[in-house]
């Protein structure tokens, strides 16, 4: 049906839709500027280039292979297990803080799906960076799988969203896998506490492991690093290639480029 026939009817239709949309949801951006989904301040935060944040992770941090002994530096004794090499590399596009922090959490909680779409085109230069120098051909983006519980309570999995926006955005292939996280049991090594264990199941992830496909890890918030590395291992024993992870928001980002982001 048009509304060539029925301008009149229509447009009123269309107004009072419009009216009941504005009553029911009220265009606002997550800091609280009204009138906008995104406000320009807001637009800015996820226009910033990302910057490396996994030596901030405590959970992606291995010991380093040269370091296992004490070293001697002049009249220093350097112990053994000072020297750190992260698992993968992680970018982030800023802090989680502050207007950033807001709406992350207005679209993970807040109903506030359509900010993915926006979040999705700010991650491809992330992505672009890991790629570099790796593979011509635009990898797979891998969502980290969201607990059960979260899904339903949210009634999406929003991760997997951003992810499939991202693919629309010319990042790289969407890959969900079937992946069921479980937590580690008690009696484990400390090593095995942190990392979140993690099951890949279903024939895409034997597929994408049995062609070797290169891979980056797509999270929301990184804190400790865990479940990237849980991610990590899974993606890693099914023969995948990772190349790095991406997310929105790191705990906390190297004081350089704190320093950076508040000056700049
Ligand atoms: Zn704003």
């Amino acid at each position: 049906m048009t509304d060539t026939g029925h301008p009149t009817l229509w447009g009123m239709l269309r107004g009072v839709a419009a009216q009941t949309c504005a009553l029911v949801a009220p265009r606002h951006c997550p800091c609280g500027q009204e009138g906008t989904w995104l406000c320009q301040p807001c637009t800015k935060l996820l226009e910033t280039a990302p910057c490396r944040v996994e030596s901030c992770c405590d959970a992606l941090q291995e010991l380093s292979a040269a370091r296992v002994r004490d070293v001697e530096l002049g009249d220093l004794l350097l112990p053994a297990g000072v020297d750190h090499t992260p698992l993968l590399p992680v970018l982030a596009l800023g802090e989680y803080g502050g207007d950033l922090q807001r709406l992350i959490l207005a679209w993970k909680n807040g109903g506030m799906l359509h900010l993915g779409a926006r979040i999705a085109p700010a991650l491809a230069p992330a992505v672009a960076r890991l790629v570099e120098g790796a593979d011509p051909a635009p990898p797979f983006l891998v969502p980290v799988p969201s607990q059960r519980s979260a899904r339903l309570r949210r009634g999406e999995d929003h991760t997997a969203e951003l992810v499939r926006a991202m693919e629309c955005s010319g990042a790289g292939h969407a890959l969900l896998l079937r992946a069921r996280p479980t937590t580690a049991q008690e009696g484990q090594g400390a090593r095995q506490r942190r990392t979140r264990q993690i099951l890949l199941r279903g024939r895409a992830a034997r597929e994408a492991g049995r062609q070797g496909a290169p891979v980056v890890i797509v999270d929301d918030v990184v804190t400790t690093g865990s479940t990237l590395r849980g991610m990590h291992q899974a993606l890693t024993s099914a023969g995948m290639r990772v190349l790095g992870a991406v997310v929105v928001a790191s705990a906390r980002v190297p004081a350089q480029s704190a320093a950076s982001e508040r000056t700049g």
